[in-house]
């Protein structure tokens, strides 16, 4: 069983988001165990304080250190042994791989920050960090719940039997294709005729098809690492071919 922890200074903040779906379910059926460590018991002070004013001055708080490594070296004296990461909007952006290197660990957490930020002296303390996008949020709970639900589904068993992490966007670098369910037609758009031929080999050279040209028109930068088939090459080639025929009639994606 895989542990993560989550070091907050909002226990609350964090709880709902893992009692619900996927996560709720890995975590009840013993998959995954999930703790919440607040940081505030770990507060030196009478007052239990978090955050003090930052030295040279300057607007806005900053996490005070103490609480922060109380709480690390706790979690440090737990079984297995554990990696440590700080949320961080300077950290190295998530992605899938990150989400695959984190799953094969037994015992990871993930330190929320809060305020203006953190000391600086922090850094030492920690294994990694980890941001989840070029922007700022308020705190590090969120991400740090982005992290938790990325890195356990991959977990074997957290999706059940179906194997869609193999086929889902990013595994391979290409983006997903289309799906659709019923109605067959709604408001004047059809689900494609193929999806519902019972065509085996024609929905999977579709679906290929759909991903490649996805990619191609979203995120050619994804394009461009992905290793295609002789095959992949083909299917791409001839669907550009198909809209550049067509010009401008349908087609949107
Ligand atoms: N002033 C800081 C940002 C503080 S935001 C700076 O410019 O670097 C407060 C906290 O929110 C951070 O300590 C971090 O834990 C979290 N956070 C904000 N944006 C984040 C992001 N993109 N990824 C991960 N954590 C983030």
């Amino acid at each position: 069983m895989m542990i993560i922890d989550i070091l907050t200074i909002f226990p609350e903040l964090v709880r709902a988001p893992l009692q619900q779906s996927i996560l709720g379910k890995a975590i009840e059926r013993g998959l995954i165990d999930v703790r919440i460590v607040n940081i505030r018991d770990f507060a030196v002070d009478r007052h239990l304080t978090t955050d003090d004013r930052p030295y040279g001055g300057g607007s806005g708080m900053v996490m005070k250190i103490e609480p922060l490594v109380g709480a690390i070296r706790r979690v440090r004296s737990m079984d297995p042994p554990v990696y440590v990461v700080l949320m961080s909007p300077q950290g190295r952006l998530f992605k899938q791989e990150i989400a695959w290197e984190l799953s094969r660990l037994q015992h990871i957490s993930l330190v929320c920050g809060r305020y203006e930020g953190i000391d600086e002296r922090l850094r030492s303390y920690v294994d990694d960090e980890i941001s989840i996008g070029d922007y700022i949020v308020s705190g590090g709970e969120l991400p740090a719940l982005v992290v938790t639900e990325a890195v356990s589904r991959l977990i074997p068993g957290v999706l059940g039997n179906r194997e869609a992490t193999a086929e889902e966007t990013f595994a391979d670098t290409l983006l997903e294709y289309p799906q659709y369910t019923r109605p067959e037609v709604f408001e004047g758009q059809r689900v494609p005729e193929v999806l519902l031929s019972g065509n085996h080999e024609a929905i999977r050279r579709w679906r290929r098809q759909q991903s490649l040209y996805r990619t191609w028109k979203r995120r050619r930068d994804l394009l461009a690492r992905a290793i295609l088939s002789t095959e992949d090459r083909q299917l791409l080639a001839e669907i550009i071919e198909g809209e550049k025929e067509q010009q401008g009639s349908g087609g949107s994606i």
